[in-house]
């Protein structure tokens, strides 16, 4: 509508900045709100439009991006002090790809610290709040994103998806989020936590706006030597198709740590993709049950490596002593936060001469095996169909006292990133707390096509949802 001239750039990002003007109080989605950025593209996309120019793809659309992506001239914290005042000098490519789209920044998301944490509390500036139940936690890391989308805020958002930052958050609060295949997304000016794991994905409201928002961010970048050598994928042009002729497998081990009430929507949206002319059979790998020691040993690994830039020099946040060593000590306990600083011990004590062995390279032997379950699995399975998270969101406060039940809300998302295969949370109905439940489809690498087309039909089938009521009287 607003590449036909019906609808104005302008007036759609007044209104959603509006709607953030209301809201935000109550939710903290965002760390910074670029009103005046975004008022100057909306102009910019409506300028196009008048003068018979091709707006893009993305024409007037806002869109939250987390604040782990650079942006040039705009503050990127990653929530955390010791980036405090820093402005990147570029632009990430998702970045400089959406505008090129048409589409509208209206601001930077709130996250866990450097994306370390599963709920966004541990956030140097306060958590963010799940818009459906401001008393329970949004997910994370990415739940700045989810929320805005779920709140209504930005119809679009970005996030980045280590080990599950994309897909829980969005599980907890009811959209639709996806990881690509590693390497299918550039990483260029995301800011590292794990490099090996690390992938930008879409959160939407629907499938559809999913893959569309995928499609534009997707394809080979020159400035990422991880992006793959492929066209830009077009995951769009598939999602009518269907699932007939299709087998999915419900994934047992995901089924087993997971509440009854999530167990119940898994099973209900196998039934549904049966009805549509799926194939549905129960497989098992039991690999997976080892993806999150694996991880909590790679993870931290590669962040304590890539957390070492932050030296009081090159970026941010300084705190000044007598000497160099002492700088850069002073610097890193102030500006870090506890989480951070646990997952940099951790990493370099997996990587350290004696140990590196024991745990480093044998946690890349189970990641190997891993991959070998999923390739079994897909021997005879499309996709693979099970929870995002084994429960639904959880109060604020409830976990941050302890890290490993924390770390278990990722039990069913971590085993994608260690395969680098594409998974995809669909909201399907609520719990017996009436909070949103996200049901995962997991496919090999590139299948990005096909976990689409099956999640639409997933979505078709899924009971509704009722919108968060943030503002009386005003449904998002
Ligand atoms: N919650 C997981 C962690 O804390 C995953 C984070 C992510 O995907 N960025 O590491």
């Amino acid at each position: 509508m607003v590449s036909s001239g019906e609808w104005s750039a302008v007036d759609i990002l007044e209104q959603h900045l509006a709607a953030i003007e209301a809201g935000d109080g109550a939710v903290h989605a965002f760390n910074l709100v670029t009103a005046d950025l975004a008022r100057e593209q909306a102009v910019e996309v409506d300028r196009k439009v008048a003068a018979g120019e091709d707006p893009g793809l993305l024409a007037g659309v806002p869109v939250a991006l987390k604040d782990n992506l650079c942006t040039r001239g705009v503050p990127t914290t990653c929530s955390s002090r010791i980036l405090e005042g820093w402005r990147p000098p570029y632009d990430a490519t998702v970045v400089t790809r959406l505008r090129e789209a048409g589409a509208v920044m209206v601001g930077k998301t709130n996250m866990d610290e450097f994306a370390m944490g599963s709920s966004t509390e541990t956030s140097a500036f306060g958590p963010t709040r799940n818009p459906h139940d401001t008393s329970r936690v949004p997910g994370g890391s990415s739940g700045g994103s989810a929320a805005a989308v779920a709140a209504g805020f930005a119809p679009l958002a970005l996030g980045s998806d280590t080990g599950g930052s994309i897909r829980q958050p969005a599980a907890l609060c009811g959209v639709v989020g996806m990881k690509p295949t590693y390497g299918t997304v550039s990483r260029y000016g995301l800011v590292a936590f794990a490099s090996s794991l690390d992938q930008i994905g879409p959160l939407a409201t629907s499938v559809a706006d999913a893959a569309l928002l995928f499609d534009v961010i997707g394809g080979n970048d020159l400035l990422d030597s991880t992006s793959l050598h492929r066209p830009t994928p077009r995951a769009l042009a598939v999602l009518d198709d269907g699932v007939d002729g299709l087998t999915v497998g419900v994934l047992s081990e995901f089924l087993d740590g997971a509440a009854p009430d999530v167990v119940a929507r898994v099973h209900q949206a196998a039934e549904a993709l049966a009805g549509a002319g799926a194939r549905v059979e129960e497989v098992s790998v039991p690999e997976v049950a080892f993806g999150l020691s694996a991880y909590y040993l790679i993870a931290p690994g590669e962040a304590s490596s890539n957390l070492a830039r932050y030296d009081g020099v090159r970026y941010g946040l300084r705190v000044d002593a007598e000497d160099v060593a002492a700088m850069n000590t002073a610097t890193r306990s102030a500006g870090f936060g506890a989480e951070v600083k646990r997952r940099i011990m951790l990493g370099t004590y997996v990587l350290s001469a004696g140990y590196m062995d024991a745990y480093y390279n044998q946690a890349l032997r189970v990641r190997t095996r891993i991959i070998e379950g999923f390739t079994r699995a897909y021997h005879h399975c499309d996709v693979l169909l099970g929870p995002t998270a084994p429960t639904t969101a959880f109060a604020l406060g409830a976990k941050v006292d302890d890290p490993l039940t924390m770390y278990l809300s990722d039990v069913c998302t971590i085993p994608s990133n260690l395969a680098g295969h594409p998974a995809i949370s669909v909201p399907f109905g609520t719990g017996d707390d009436g909070l949103p439940v996200g049901v995962q489809l997991l496919g090999p690498a590139l299948s990005e096509g096909t976990v689409l087309k099956v999640a639409a039909v997933v979505e078709a089938a899924a009971p509704p949802l009722a919108a968060p009521v943030l503002v009386e009287g005003t449904p998002t």
